[in-house]
């Protein structure tokens, strides 16, 4: 009798293959030191790798909220549905949706819950799921797990995404997109989506992860920015983890969609509910998020300023508006290499390599804050000019 395969054995092999190629992942504890700096290895960098956009992670007001409340009640005790779901989170969700122009706001542990949990509620056997190519692997894998056709349409090329619709007429449709991209932090034409949408009765569905907080009036995200109503985007998706300076996640849509999810997204109904207190944290997060036009604006200063010394010193910046400023150099082992002489120098940046991003395209991500110093900014293009220029072979 031939004897069993232990079951390990490839998870293994491919690990090693990777630590052979140097594409191995690791978990780097950080010791968070103030709003932007931290600790790692116990060396003290300036942190250009959070997506707390707005500073709000290390805000007194948020953290207080949090403590009050989480000095009352830790967790919720159970799911949402059986009585995980506090006046707290009620008062949130509704909070959300007033703001936002929606319907209804249903709350998720995180966005990456949330798309496994929402798609397959969508979609299923039978049907199309044209999502772009660069979207977040949370949306990618929520389709899959639909079991939709997944078609994915070349980055942005939305002439792609109606010819692959227009070969299968008969089937129901849902059309996916990031509204920023998280590695490259260029922009859906939300506009032409929603009209694509509209032509081809197919759902849409938004990620505006990296939108909301930064962009449109009082922060509401990319829909608001491009002056699309409510009804041309019926489903948001938006996540606490960035500009909200938290965590988790929630979906905007109508009244009888998100009633009709209650009883079919698994990763709400089979999942303990954040605790109240997050819920109250949250609130304070969209009441600072609101009145944040200030920080939005240091942002903005700081984004200009980073892209103007990149032009002026021929870094090679990816176009982008938003806080994700990606520096685009090629070949994975150059990006690590690249990263680790700005960590030498005082700089936490990440490299992303494949298979994050596609083969090809490693780069740095650089992610700015308005809790950031203008300073800081420019010491960190100043040391990029200065690595790139000295040609960093990889050690
Ligand atoms: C961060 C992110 C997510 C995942 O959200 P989490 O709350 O971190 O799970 C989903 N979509 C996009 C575009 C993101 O950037």
């Amino acid at each position: 009798m031939s004897e069993r395969p232990n079951p390990l054995a490839a998870l293994l092999k491919r690990q090693q293959r990777r630590q052979e190629l140097r594409l191995a992942r690791a978990l780097h504890p950080i010791e968070w030191l103030d709003a932007t700096r931290v600790r790692v290895d116990g060396r003290e960098l300036i942190n250009f790798a959070s997506n707390d956009y707005l500073g709000l992670a290390a805000d007194p007001e948020l953290g207080a909220a949090f403590a009050a409340a989480a000095a009352r009640r830790g967790g919720s005790g159970a799911s949402p549905l059986i009585c995980g779901y506090t006046k707290a989170h009620e008062a949130l969700a509704g909070e959300l949706a007033t703001w936002l122009g929606y319907e209804r706001v249903l709350l998720f542990s995180s966005g990456y819950q949330c798309a496994l949990a929402v798609i397959p509620a969508l979609i299923g056997r039978g049907a199309l799921c044209l999502m772009d190519r660069l979207c977040h692997a949370c949306l990618i894998d929520g389709a899959r797990l639909s079991g939709a056709k997944l078609l994915r349409y070349r980055h942005l090329d939305l002439g792609h995404a109606e010819t692959l619709l227009a070969g299968r007429p008969q089937q129901p449709a849902l059309i996916v997109s990031d509204a920023v991209f998280s590695m490259d932090g260029d922009e859906a034409p939300l506009a032409e989506l929603a009209a694509l949408a509209a032509r081809e009765r197919a759902l849409l569905l938004v990620d505006d992860a990296h939108g909301l907080g930064v962009l449109g009036p009082e922060g509401r995200g990319s829909v608001a920015e491009a002056g699309l109503a409510p009804h041309a985007v019926p489903l948001l998706m938006d996540t606490f983890g960035k500009s909200f300076g938290l965590a988790g996640a929630f979906l905007a849509g109508p009244a009888e969609l998100i009633e009709a999810l209650l009883s079919e997204a698994r990763g709400l109904i089979y999942s303990t509910a954040p605790p109240p207190a997050h819920a109250e944290a949250l609130r304070v997060a969209l009441a600072l998020v609101r009145e944040g036009e200030a920080r939005r604006q240091k942002l903005r200063g700081l984004i200009e300023r980073f892209r103007a010394l990149a032009a002026a010193w021929s870094i090679p910046l990816l176009p982008s508006r938003t806080p994700i400023q990606p520096v685009l150099l090629g070949d994975a082992e150059r990006a690590l290499a690249v990263s680790s002489r700005l960590q030498a120098m005082g700089f936490l940046v990440p490299a992303i390599r494949p298979p994050t991003v596609p083969a090809g395209t490693a780069r740095l991500r650089v992610s700015l804050s308005a809790a950031h110093e203008e300073a800081e900014v420019e010491a960190l293009a100043t040391a990029l000019a200065e690595v790139l220029a000295e040609g960093t072979k990889p050690a």
